[in-house]
């Protein structure tokens, strides 16, 4: 039995790397997966027009239907937009379509156009959803998505690929956050940072994984998820790996890495310094 007590807190966690192709969307829907197999209540919101973590859901995102794009607009609240997804009914998720493409332009002339997603994520709105947890799906950008989406949690979590280059373009990530907390977001902080894809047979991933430790200390989860197949099988299925292949070594990593993170917070609650692992 995976099952722990549901936080008592609700934490908003933005997934962001402007990197493409780190395990941002993977490590997104996995974890909300492995959350709610812990019997928590996680809302996706997908806030990256491709709309891969709408497909990795199973969820409808063809142009037109209820998204984020109307959120960001003010058209719709939240829980209006939010579909519960098909295979868990504990697992939420406001999709993308198409039509969000082109709001990194539209959003620029609106008001409060970096907070827009922060009006929406209401206490109310996310009351009636029931939900613990909401992971935010990021762009592979910096722009104004991004921004809304680091102004909107006050956790950043940062995948990591185990691979060449993986530590480029972080240090412009970080100060991209030090910038959204100094002047927009005081509470944001980078709360955790996920090693991804490691491939055990590369002395490389073992290099990535201890530089990145050594740097980031006790942030970085000690659950690291492997480079496997079923990962990247499981969302041409629709389903993410917990479903699709719930024995794999995918699903098991992302299992004890959302094992982790729940935990964590429990730690974090309390005054710093104190309960620290
Ligand atoms: P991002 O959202 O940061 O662009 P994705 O999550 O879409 O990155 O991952 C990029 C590619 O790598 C996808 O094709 C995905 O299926 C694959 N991938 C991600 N994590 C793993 C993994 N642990 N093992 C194998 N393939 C992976
Ligand atoms: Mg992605």
């Amino acid at each position: 039995d995976h099952r722990l007590p549901r936080p008592s807190e609700r934490r908003i966690i933005t997934v962001a790397n402007q990197k493409g192709g780190v395990g941002k969307t993977t490590s997104t829907v996995n974890l909300a997966a492995a959350l709610s197999l812990h019997g928590a209540r996680v809302l996706v919101v997908d806030l990256d027009p491709q709309g891969n973590a709408s497909t990795a859901l199973g969820v409808d995102h063809r142009s037109g239907t209820p998204s984020i794009y109307e959120v960001l607009l003010g058209e719709m609240t939240i829980d209006e937009a939010a579909a519960v997804c098909e295979r868990s009914e504990d697992l939420l998720c406001v999709p993308a379509t198409i039509d969000l493409a082109g709001s990194e332009i539209e959003l620029v002339s609106m008001l409060n156009r970096e907070s827009r997603l922060k009006n929406a994520l209401t206490t109310e709105a996310l009351d009636r959803l029931d939900v613990d947890y909401v992971l935010i799906d990021c762009p592979p950008s910096l722009g104004l998505l991004t921004l809304n989406a680091m102004v909107a949690a006050p956790e950043v979590l940062i995948p990591i690929q185990c691979e060449y280059y993986a530590l480029e373009g972080l240090s412009q990530l970080l100060n991209n956050i030090a910038l959204v907390q100094s002047h927009l977001n005081p509470g944001l902080h980078v709360s955790t940072i996920l090693l991804t894809m490691y491939d055990g047979r590369t002395k490389l991933a073992d290099q990535v994984t201890s530089e990145v430790r050594n740097h980031f200390g006790e942030v970085v989860l000690r659950t690291v998820i492997p480079r496997s197949v079923k990962v990247s099988e499981a969302p041409g299925f629709g389903q993410t790996v917990l479903t699709y292949d719930p024995g794999s070594r995918g699903a098991m990593s992302y299992l004890d890495a959302a094992r982790e993170f729940a935990a964590r917070t429990m730690v974090r609650r309390q005054p710093e310094g104190e309960g620290a692992r």
